[in-house]
């Protein structure tokens, strides 16, 4: 009996695991989907090599090949690795006036992307908004964001000529303070490549404004040279988060990957377009799945699980709805529910059982109870956990010493083996539609 249902609950680790030689050569494909996608080599040659030990030994699922699990692996990986902590796209904008500078290399699109995010800084979150351009090198730049200010209602500082960038951030400030703004963003400057005068200029302007988020403006096409500037960036002027631009590209996004790895910065937003309203909270799950560009292979793996974690869910109530249910049943139940994150995350898996769940979880079933549990089970004879209806007053208390626990809470068990069967025979029932029926009279 206990031979048969632990057949329902291994299946997926008796599929067999993948083998280190699996991993390595699925991981190969994997590679090369990564450079393709413009992920920096040595950021895709680390990424891959953290993916390999955690792959090794993994479950496959049933019908799914080793490749293609190790993709979904991988896929996953992906995710975590995108995912910065906080909620995405949060801004530290508290105190008002608060400054927001933003930074990166010339047409990496900081003046658009200023203008797009102080436009959802008004529209969203109710923000009064003054925008500063401090790009004195092109004379064209400040004009570009007062057309921007104007199209899109946000106020801008006032054109001052011959004021170096650090005069204007001053006077953004004060004009900030005194004009009753909730945030003020200084849009910087930026060089074809990285260059000693630009820093420093930057490192002033900062210095002046203590900025609550310095964003780096990334081109989402830009691969290798993309690492270099977030390092130099993020060194020496210590950013907050990126925003990655020209994601309405046909480009994959591998630079995401990259920026996440060089700086551990959160990538904040993704510009999709050169329209004001294009800025979009950045989603781990989108751009992972553009950048691995396997997305079929990951929906199949999913599908599989699903599939299979339906069939165990439906085997075991088939079984349940027969009044077969021992203590290494019931013991088998604590240790599954354990592994899948206590009863709900079980009765989850099962059609209509939410409510059901709900109760046992009201009847204190957390981990601990869990082993305690699990323990006092461990402590009966093969005979009586066969057949609970043995368990008499001296085999109680035998019981419930081995455990050391008292026999109060292995009457509780008792309470809840029975329970649990009679539930399971009801759901079994409900199963083959006789509850439906009922209600259909
Ligand atoms: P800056 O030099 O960093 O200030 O760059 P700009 O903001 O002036 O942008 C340079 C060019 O890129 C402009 O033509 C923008 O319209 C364009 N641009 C900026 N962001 C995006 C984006 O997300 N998608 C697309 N397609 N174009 C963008
Ligand atoms: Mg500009």
């Amino acid at each position: 009996l206990s031979e048969r249902l632990s057949g329902v609950f291994d299946r997926l680790t008796k599929q067999g695991a993948l083998s280190e030689e699996d991993v390595k050569t699925a991981l190969r494909e994997v590679r090369v989907a990564l450079l393709e996608a413009d992920v920096s080599l040595p950021v895709a040659r680390d990424f891959v090599k953290a993916v390999q030990d955690k792959a090794t030994g993994q479950a496959v699922t049933k019908s799914i090949t080793p490749g293609q699990q190790v993709v979904k692996i991988v896929h996953d990986a992906l995710i975590d690795t995108l995912k910065g902590e906080g909620e995405p796209g949060a801004l530290k904008i508290d105190s008002p006036p608060a400054p927001i500078l933003m930074v990166g290399l010339q047409g990496s699109g900081k003046t658009t992307t200023t203008a797009k995010l102080a436009k959802r800084l008004k529209d969203r979150d109710g923000k009064r908004v003054l925008m500063a351009s401090l790009d004195v090198n092109r004379p064209a730049a400040m004009e570009q964001l007062a057309i921007l200010g104007v199209q899109i209602g946000v106020d801008t500082l006032p054109i001052v000529k011959g004021e170096n960038p650090v005069q204007i951030a001053k006077r953004a400030k004060t004009q900030a303070s005194m004009g009753g703004y909730d945030v003020y963003m200084l849009d910087t400057a930026g060089r074809l490549s990285i260059d000693e005068e630009l820093m420093r200029q930057v490192e002033a302007v900062r210095d002046v404004a203590n900025p609550r988020e310095t964003l780096l403006v990334v081109d989402g096409l830009t691969g290798q040279d993309a690492v270099q500037t977030a390092e130099n960036f993020n060194d020496r002027i210590g950013i907050s988060g990126v925003v990655l631009t020209r994601m309405d590209g046909d480009g994959r996004g591998g630079a995401a990957l990259s920026m996440r790895a060089v700086t551990g910065k959160p990538i904040k937003f993704v510009g999709l377009g050169e329209k004001m309203d294009a800025l979009e909270t950045f989603e781990p799950e989108r751009i992972a799945g553009r950048i691995l560009g396997m997305g079929d292979i990951v929906a199949l793996v999913e599908k599989a699980q699903e599939t299979i974690e339906a069939e165990q869910a439906e085997k075991m109530m088939k079984r349940m709805a027969k009044g077969q249910f021992n203590m290494n049943d019931l013991k088998m139940q604590l240790e599954q529910m354990l592994k899948m994150g206590g009863m709900q995350g079980m009765m989850g898996m099962m059609p209509g059982m939410g409510k059901m769940a709900k109760q046992v979880e009201d009847a204190g079933f957390d981990d601990k109870i869990l082993k305690r549990q699990i323990a006092l089970i461990q402590s009966m004879t093969k005979k009586e956990r066969a057949n609970p209806a043995l368990l008499q007053a001296s085999r109680k208390k035998r019981i419930a010493k081995g455990a050391g626990m008292e026999v109060s809470e292995l009457n509780k068990l008792m309470k809840m083996h029975r329970q649990m069967g009679d539930m399971m025979k009801k759901m079994g029932k409900m199963g083959k539609g006789g509850m439906l029926k009922q209600a259909m009279k």
